[in-house]
């Protein structure tokens, strides 16, 4: 063996684990190219190590297992703390869509209400001033009746009075108008229309919501709508009637925005237990 062959065979290890320098690696292979002893050497050394690694490799394995089942679980929690990021986005912008078409249909739904409050408003200003005119005069004049027609010609076709005791199934005294019992034309003392008394027979609009009553424990005041006033009474009996409330208006809104609080506190929640998760996994 020469001196060289102790060098070489010193370094063999690093040699084998690819950690000497090119220079060093160089060195080794030009003798090796020469010397059979230690291409010799190098092969056992080799073959040893093989063995080694085949013999250990099941152990190996073994003690990766609990690691693997814990870098699995950590890969599931950052999927779900992802799937949670997402959901949250999502929910938020569903949210902010419904809240837009929410406000968008608001006004809209404001200047429904206060349409078909400007028409109740109406029915009862018609019947009040009706029923003021009959009592100022302390027996109903046909002129008073006539004056408080004038005011809502573009709305009223005729307004009648009627003695309660002349009517059937008069109740003794109304807070408002009602479309509930139409009174007939024949029993009316005084009916004022376009030119003032009629006296021609009138057929009872028998469009109900067209024909409003009230009465005090003395009178009844009917009138009827016009037949081109009718669809804006109409119109104002579907908004109170069939019309969504503010908060049907908002329900959806309300629940997705219910939905997004929550999702985002479990985001929250999963994002600070797994804070100290994520520096283990580094
Ligand atoms: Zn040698």
């Amino acid at each position: 063996m020469k001196n060289e062959c102790y060098i070489v065979r010193d370094l063999l290890p690093s040699y084998i684990d690819q950690l000497c320098s090119d220079e060093s690696k160089q060195f080794i292979e030009q003798h090796m190219a020469h010397c059979e002893s230690c291409s010799h050497m190098l092969y056992q050394m080799k073959e040893e190590l093989n063995v080694v690694e085949q013999r250990d490799l099941p152990l190996r394995m073994e003690q990766k297992k609990p690691f693997e089942k814990v870098s699995r679980f950590l890969k599931a929690q950052l999927d779900f703390t992802k799937f949670l990021k997402v959901s949250f986005g999502l929910s938020l912008l569903i949210t902010l869509i419904l809240l837009v078409f929410a406000f968008t249909n608001l006004a809209e739904w404001q200047e429904n209400q206060q349409e078909q409050q400007r028409v109740e408003q109406e029915q009862q200003d018609i019947m009040d001033k009706t029923f003021a005119a009959i009592l100022a005069q302390g027996m109903p004049d046909e002129a008073a009746l006539q004056s408080v027609f004038e005011q809502y010609q573009e709305q009223l076709e005729h307004i009648a009075l009627f003695a309660s005791e002349d009517t059937e199934n008069t109740p003794t005294w109304q807070q408002g108008p009602m479309t509930t019992f139409p009174v007939d034309y024949k029993k009316a003392l005084i009916v004022v229309g376009e030119n003032g008394n009629m006296t021609e027979a009138i057929v009872p609009n028998d469009y109900d919501i067209g024909t409003m009553v009230m009465a005090n424990e003395e009178w009844v005041v009917q009138f009827e709508y016009k037949e081109s006033y009718l669809p804006t009474v109409e119109n104002a009996h579907q908004i109170k009637h069939y019309f969504p409330t503010v908060w049907q208006l908002f329900s959806m809104p309300t629940v997705f925005t219910i939905i997004t609080l929550f999702i985002f506190t479990i985001w929250l929640y999963q994002k600070r237990i797994m804070k100290p998760m994520e520096t283990t996994i580094g």
